[in-house]
């Protein structure tokens, strides 16, 4: 990465307070933390390349205090991306800080690092696990690593989340429901319709394979959802 974190400063690019629009804990307020950078590059992603700054960890503490009390209480403090976990020399000191002062953390990854994932499980409250086709992403392959990513995350809240196009190859579709059902099937699965020009939900062609992919999925796992980013319904960041 470009800027290696230390326990003390890390590369942000925003801190905010807002709806969660996405996944299980839809439509609660949450404080945001956006982390930089990634390990992947996917085809459809918005959040990469934004202007971000270096800042010490008291000022990312201090920040959150001063927007919880304005703005809030909210119920997590999300840790998203970028990839957080590329981060884990800040993000675990970070964590801690939150513990101590009665904040949850809500993590939200690509679900690939599993390895800096067991060096923070503890401290996750919620984690919200992408897995990541590659026909929609345009990248490689990670089912190995969703697979033991998940064997870790099944002992915390967890929900999976699979961005999905009319790219989506169905045998890939089916393993990635594989992996939850041999790994942890009671998570939930957020079956999330991609945007591009059109938000995901306003392309019906889209909306029918969704599902149709949820029937799919339904004969294998029990709980699977289908759930546009509702930040974007509302027009709210
Ligand atoms: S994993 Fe998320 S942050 Fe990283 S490139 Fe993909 S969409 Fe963007």
């Amino acid at each position: 990465m470009l800027h290696p974190p230390s326990a003390e400063q890390s590369r942000i690019t925003e801190i905010f307070s807002s709806l969660q629009g996405e996944g299980t804990r839809l439509g609660e307020r949450h404080l945001f933390v956006r982390f930089e950078e990634c390990h992947m590059h996917c085809g459809y992603c918005d959040e990469l390349g934004k202007d971000a700054a270096s800042m010490h960890l008291d000022e990312v503490i201090e920040t959150l205090a001063r927007l919880d009390q304005e703005e809030g209480p909210h119920s997590f403090v999300s840790l998203t991306g970028g990839e957080p976990l590329l981060y884990l020399t800040f993000l675990k000191p970070l964590m801690e800080r939150l513990k101590t002062r009665g904040l949850r953390a809500y993590l939200e990854t690509s679900g690939v690092l599993w390895r800096a994932l067991a060096e923070v499980l503890e401290l996750c409250d919620v984690i919200a696990m992408d897995m990541k086709p590659s026909s929609v992403t345009g990248e490689p392959a990670f089912e190995n690593e969703h697979a033991r990513f998940l064997e870790l995350a099944r002992s915390r809240e967890t929900f999976v989340k699979i961005v999905l196009s009319k790219a989506i190859d169905l045998k890939e579709f089916d393993r990635l429901i594989g992996i939850v059902e041999k790994t942890a099937p009671k998570t939930p699965v957020i079956l999330q319709p991609l945007s591009g020009v059109l938000e995901g939900h306003e392309d019906p062609e889209l909306m029918a394979l969704l599902d149709s992919l949820q029937r799919l999925a339904l004969k294998r796992v029990p709980d699977v959802r289908i759930v546009p980013r509702l930040h974007k319904i509302l027009k709210i960041r």
